[in-house]
This record gives structure tokens, sequence and C-alpha cells, in this order.
């Protein structure tokens, strides 16, 4: 691509994952117009926010074909599952991610788990069912702890740790009778439970080249030292040094590599993120959880706060399947984000609170402030989601990124606003031996 092509961009979604794309994409000096729909306070300030929902393909693509966009890129799987990129690419408009039937590695836990099965990819052997009284037989026979999945999307929410076949049993009766995730469990996954260490690993592709992304690591439950309730993310390192070089290599050949293959045999070939949730048991195997098909949130942020060299091209040539012409350059430095969100999630919580102190941290050296939960009312930015900030500061070692992460953080605040403190301790205490 040559620097004097001048692109309009459109960000779909509004999330901390969103706000830290729009940054980074708006120091591309290829870059005349950022757009994002439906953004938030944060990412107004680097692009032009449009109010359009993130599900409403159908708006973004009329948005998209009249305002001469020359790259749409999709931050979250609802609208991918949707058919976004189906519906822009029939329209001859260059999109970032997956089509709806490569997107399916996410949206359908079943269908991921058959390609894996089918092309020998390993993940936890398991069996599908459509029938409650079947799934309880099965329960009762087979060898207790398990995990029982809802097949579709469920907010994060449809898998379930059973250490016993009564707890599996009930999962079975919310997901299949009771119906708590609608028709995501219309087919239940059951499958064994797998020990080990957790770890993700992230590749953009465009169904030939792969481009592994550094290692990174989220922390999924609420509160310190991984208790009380998951929620979407709570704070996120790159990078892991649980994922050394030797195991970063075997993840791709093992996994990613063999996934690509495996979805272009099946006629799906995938193009965007391809993301692989995995499980390292203490013997070193690997094993797939899950896949998802979009970049993680908020594992983006500290990502892309250690990417020096211009995003947009890669986004680009993967959409337009060249990514063997580009590559990226990356910090050594590692990357912290806490993220800060409003007290009482991931349960019921207020809106409309103002945030205090953005100003101050913002100012600090290599920190940057990614909002995911906020809007501006009244002049002023207020809460208006579960997670609200993603403080991500990036430093010499781990130690001190985390230290002047949670600096920046200390600096901000609102009502009821509540982070972790542990995030990326369990990076230090591995370096520290
Ligand atoms: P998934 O959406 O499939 O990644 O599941 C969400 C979380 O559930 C994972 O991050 C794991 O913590 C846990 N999980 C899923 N499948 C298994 C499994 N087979 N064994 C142990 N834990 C699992």
């Amino acid at each position: 691509m040559e620097k004097e092509i001048i692109m309009k961009i459109l960000v779909v979604g509004g999330g901390g994952r969103e706000h830290t794309l729009s940054w980074k994409i708006s120091q591309s000096p290829i870059v005349e117009t950022i757009y994002a729909a439906p953004g938030n306070a944060g990412i107004s300030q680097v692009a032009e926010c449009v109010p359009i929902e993130a599900e409403s393909v159908v708006r973004l693509c009329d948005f998209a074909e009249d305002k001469k966009i020359d790259l749409t890129v999709v931050g979250p799987e609802a609208p991918l599952a949707d058919g976004i990129v189906d519906l822009f690419q029939k329209k001859g408009l260059t999109v970032f991610g997956p089509n709806a039937a490569a997107a399916e590695l996410e949206s359908s836990k079943v269908f991921a788990k058959t390609v894996m099965r089918t092309h020998g990819i390993p993940t936890a052997s398991f069996r599908v069912f459509d029938a409650f009284e079947a799934a309880k037989e099965h329960v009762m026979e087979r060898p207790e702890p398990m995990v029982v999945k809802a097949d579709g999307l469920a907010a994060g929410k449809g898998v379930i740790v059973c250490e016993t076949r009564e707890e599996a049993v009930e999962a079975l009766e919310e997901m299949m009778m009771k119906k708590i995730f609608g028709e995501a469990a219309t087919q239940v996954i059951i499958e064994d439970k797998l020990e080990g260490e957790e770890t993700s690993i992230l590749a953009i592709t465009d169904g030939r080249t792969i481009l592994q992304l550094p290692t990174s690591q989220d922390h999924k439950a609420i509160f310190n030292d991984d208790k009380g309730p998951n929620t979407g993310g709570m704070g996120a390192y790159s990078p892991a040094p649980v994922v050394d070089d030797h195991l970063a290599s075997r993840i791709e050949s093992e996994v990613i590599v063999p996934m690509i293959h495996a979805m272009n045999r099946e006629g799906h070939p995938f193009s965007g993120v391809l993301y692989a949730g995995l499980m390292i048991a203490p013997d070193g195997e690997l094993k797939v959880l899950e896949f998802n098909v979009r970049f993680g949130d908020p594992e983006t942020q500290p990502i892309l706060m250690r990417l020096k060299s211009d995003i947009v091209p890669v986004l680009d040539a993967a959409a337009r399947g060249e990514l063997e012409d580009v590559s990226c350059e990356w910090d050594e430095r590692p990357a912290v984000c806490v993220v800060m969100a409003s007290g009482g999630y991931p349960g019921s919580y207020k809106k409309g609170l103002p945030i205090s102190g953005l100003e101050d941290a913002v100012r600090m050296e290599d920190v940057q402030v990614f909002h995911a939960g906020t809007k501006i009312q009244d002049g002023n930015v207020v809460t208006a989601g579960g997670r609200v900030l993603g403080v991500t500061a990036i430093g010499e070692d781990i130690s001190s990124a985390v230290k002047r992460a949670y600096e920046a953080a200390g600096m901000i605040s609102f009502e009821g606003a509540q982070y972790r403190t542990d995030i990326a301790g369990r990076a230090i205490q591995r370096l520290n031996g």
C-alpha cells in the first residue's frame, strides 16, 4: 500500500476494544476519517461517532456505502454472526472479520467442536444433545466432573463447570427445560473437565497467512484471586509469561494452522482474528477450550499498546487476502490493562454517574485510558455500562507497568467504582520465580 492513500475507516462497536482499535487507527498516516458506530465518549475524541448500533448491520452497510468507507473493522461477535461481512462483501465493501459461516466457530460451539474433532485439533472429548432426557442419562453414566455448554452465544454465561452429576443435571434443567439462554441452548455439549492453566492466543489471518499476535492473559472473575462471578474481563496483560516462545510456536502448529486449514477444507475460509482459548495441562498437553472470532476485550488493550507499527495496512491486507505482504513491529515492553467497573457489576448497577480525574490520568506518560461503558451527558463524561474504563499502561517491566496503571486508576473516580488490585499478579510471581 502506498503511503499517500487516504482512507475512510468505520469501526463497528462501542466498547474498550473498539476505543483501542480507533485510537490505534487514528495514529495511521494513511487515514483521513474514522467513524465509529455507535462509539462512546472516549472514542469520540478520535473518531466521529454515529448513532447506529453494532447489531444494525443493514443500516451500517447503507452508511458505509453512503460515506464510501474504504475499510470497516468489526469489533464484537454479534454482527459477525449476523452476517455483516457477507452483506458488506456483497456490496463490494472491504471489511475486516469472518463471514457468518466462519463466525460459527464462536456462535456455535457444536460447529467448533465438530470441526475440531473432524480435523484432529485437540479439545476435550464431548457429546452433543438436543433432548433433556438423553443428556441426563449420559450425565448419570459418565464420570465426574464435567462441563455443560450451551451451543449458541449466551453473553459469556453459557458454560457451567460441574463438579458433580447433580450440578450437571441442574445445569441441563436450566438450559433445556427452563431455557434460560433461549434458543442458544437448543443443543448442549457435555464434555470432560480439563485441568491446567488457561491461556489464549490471538492471530490475524486472511485464510492463508497467519500473523500471531503477542501473548496475553485476561482476568475473568470480578474479585481478586479469581473469586466471584465471571465478567466480560476485569483486566489483562501482555506478554503472558506462561506462554514462552516454544509454547507459542506449538500453539501455532498444533492449533492455529490446523484450524485455518480445517476451515478451508470445510469450505468456510476464515479471515479476521482467530482467538483460541486454551488449557495447558501440567504435562504440557494443549487443548482448545473455545474459539472466538474477534479481538478479545480487554486483551486488545495491552496488545495494541505494544504495537509500534501502523495497524491499518495489516487490517486492510487481511480483509483483502494480502496478509503475506505486511508485518508488525512490537514493543518489547509489557503492558497492563486494569478495568474499572460500575459498583454491582456483573449484577445490576447504576448508570449516568459522573467520572472525574480522567484528564489527570491521561496526562501520565505511557498511559492510555480506554473507554468502555461511557457517554457524554451535559458535557460531562458519565458511566454508561458495567465495564467503564480500561486503564492501560506500558512499562520497562511488568511490575512498573502494573504500578503505573494503578497509579492512573487511582486518579479516576466515580461513585461505586470497583477494580481488581491483583491484575498481572500471577505474571509477576512467575517472573520472580
Ligand atoms: P468457553 O466459553 O468454552 O471458553 O468457556 C468459558 C470458561 O469455562 C473457560 O474459560 C474455562 O474457564 C471454562 N471451561 C470451558 N470448558 C472447560 C473444560 N472442558 N474444562 C474446564 N474448564 C472449562
